[in-house]
């Protein structure tokens, strides 16, 4: 059996986040397989802007540069090139299965939360991509 060419790794920026990005990387062996991590910017709810004083500051830029320099940390700690390395604005579903579809990845490898009671009912992101993912999906559990 082939293994896995293009691994893409979905990352936040939880402390738990290094034990999935590890088990990508042994997944990945000594170069055998291309590794990428994608971050996803979600817009910042309207209602939240409305009632604050950072109407005027543009949250979502700020946003998008407190990630990028997030996603920096984690490519030198993880040494992955930040070639490999994509941050995008939108919703994480849809975006996360473009970069799939963009990169022709096989493996997408997700983070899961051991969730019960009404943390469970909220969904999840590994949740939902499992669902219409057009390629494996690995959720690597890790503690809240
Ligand atoms: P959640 O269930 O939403 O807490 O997240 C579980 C996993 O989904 C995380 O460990 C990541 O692998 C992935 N994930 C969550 N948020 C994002 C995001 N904004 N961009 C990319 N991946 C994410």
């Amino acid at each position: 059996m082939q293994t896995y060419q293009q691994i893409l790794v979905a990352v936040d920026f939880n402390q738990s986040i290094a034990k999935v990005i590890e088990r990508a990387q042994l997944i990945a062996g000594n170069g055998n397989s291309k590794l990428s991590l994608i971050h996803v910017v979600e817009p910042a709810p309207v209602d939240f802007l409305d009632q604050t004083m950072l109407v005027d500051m543009n949250l979502d830029r700020l946003l998008f540069k407190t990630a990028s320099q997030q996603m920096q940390k984690l490519a030198t700690n993880h040494q992955i090139d930040s070639s490999d390395c994509y941050l995008e604005a939108g919703s994480v579903k849809s975006e996360i299965f473009s970069k799939i579809e963009m990169l022709d990845a096989d493996l997408l490898v997700v983070g899961s939360h051991g969730r019960h009671g009404f943390g469970l009912l909220l969904g999840s992101t590994a949740n939902s991509v499992l669902h219409g993912a057009s390629c494996d999906v690995l959720a690597v559990r890790v503690n809240e």
